[in-house]
């Protein structure tokens, strides 16, 4: 049978095929982002016991009102905004899911959304697949700043979308108050919706505050945010998040959303429900890893790698050029299969043939694992 491929150019993801040559040839994995220690006990026997009691049947579509009104509350303490738990907000099977079902339910044929590179792999397939055109912006490493009257320019009646990701994989940046009023100001007069992937928003590191789109009006009315408890409670497996915006925009995302998935799993919502009571488990989340940014920094300072702190997320960006100027892509499944250590090269976030020879670390690991990492790459 002949079929045309609605996704040619896509191939498996880098995370899947890193952590496989990872597991071939027995390497410390740092490449896919996932904690290597274990969530919460307490969360672990809330969701226990949440199955136990009976929660074991379909969720409300939009998911469960204990938990949509425990993520209200948690705009509330963080962002002093509000989002209604009834219209403005949907749980979702993690932030993939809702990144897929905004796209889908928002981008027609030749719709354009402006993406900024290096961008994380689920944006672009999701615009193809439904028709629409990646408009590809490029930023420049080391400091991927977003230079927003270039932005402007590529405004045209055709965008429909905007996405951005702040703290960002895979560089680890974070956008400023600035940025933020900027993509307000360009937006202001435009019906264009803003995709705001802001999964790491507790994980902002040297007092910085997260930017995001809810606390600027202008911004919060034309966007629709995605989040991941899988990247706050260290259970990336679970795959629950959600998304929230305003009633208009929420109510086409849910049409979409009930033929994708219809609802996400149940009594992990509410045993989530119940441990987001306490606002200290995710606020405690930015020293938590800061401390291992620093710890993983300290370890490899004499290294020949040089880096810029991350400012976000649990990745840390390193630039090998003064060890070798081989494509990323070969040097990281060199140094998995050689030097038994893996890790994302950054290429494959970026518009073709940009290659800065840098490679992203994930230091969501407990000490020991840096530890013999840094031993690793120290030597290199
Ligand atoms: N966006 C970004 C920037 C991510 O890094 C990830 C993955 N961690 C996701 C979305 C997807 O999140 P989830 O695992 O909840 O689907
Ligand atoms: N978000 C994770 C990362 O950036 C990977 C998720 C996945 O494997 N799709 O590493």
């Amino acid at each position: 049978m002949n079929h045309i491929s609605k996704l040619p150019k896509v191939e498996t993801n880098i995370f899947t095929k890193m952590s496989a040559l990872a597991n071939t040839h027995n390497a410390i994995n740092l490449s896919q982002g996932f904690p290597n220690f274990k969530s919460d006990g307490k969360l672990i026997d809330l969701v226990n016991n949440a199955m136990v009691s009976g929660h074991n049947q379909y969720a409300p579509m939009a998911g469960s009102m204990e938990l949509r009104e425990a993520i209200a509350k948690k705009f509330d303490v963080l962002y002093e905004t509000s989002y209604h738990p009834e219209s403005e907000i949907t749980v979702t099977a993690g932030a993939t899911q809702a990144i897929y079902t905004i796209i889908s339910a928002f981008v027609r044929t030749d719709d354009e959304v402006i993406v900024f590179k290096p961008a994380y792999d689920c944006y672009e397939p999701a615009i193809v697949i439904n028709g629409g055109k990646a408009i590809s912006m490029q930023l420049k490493a080391p400091s991927y700043t977003i230079d927003w009257d270039k932005v402007k320019e590529r405004i045209s009646p055709k965008t429909k979308m905007i996405i951005v990701n702040t703290p960002h994989n895979p560089s680890g940046t974070i956008l400023s108050e600035e940025d933020l009023l900027q993509l307000q100001k360009i937006t202001e007069d435009t019906n264009v919706i803003v995709l705001s992937d802001e999964v790491y928003e507790h994980i902002v590191f040297d007092g910085k505050k997260h930017q995001s789109v809810c606390l600027y009006e202008g911004l919060k009315n034309r966007s629709l945010i995605t989040a991941s408890f899988g990247k706050t409670f260290h259970n990336t497996g679970w795959k629950v998040g959600y998304c929230c915006g305003p009633r208009a925009l929420m109510e086409e995302f849910k049409k979409v959303h009930q033929f994708n998935v219809f609802c996400v799993n149940h009594p992990m919502q509410i045993g989530l429900a119940e441990y987001l009571k306490k606002p200290d488990h995710y606020l405690e989340l930015s020293e938590f890893y800061q401390e291992k940014r620093d710890l993983f920094l300290s370890l490899i300072k004499d290294s020949r790698f040089c880096f810029k702190p991350s400012g976000g997320t649990y990745f840390q960006v390193l630039d090998y050029s003064k060890i070798t100027n081989e494509y990323d892509v070969d040097f990281a499944k060199r140094l998995t299969i050689e030097n038994k250590i893996a890790s994302i090269p950054l290429s494959v976030f970026n518009d073709e043939d940009i290659d800065d020879n840098v490679l992203r670390f994930c230091f969501a690991k407990t000490d020991d694992t840096l530890k013999q990492a840094a031993d690793i790459l120290n030597d290199l």
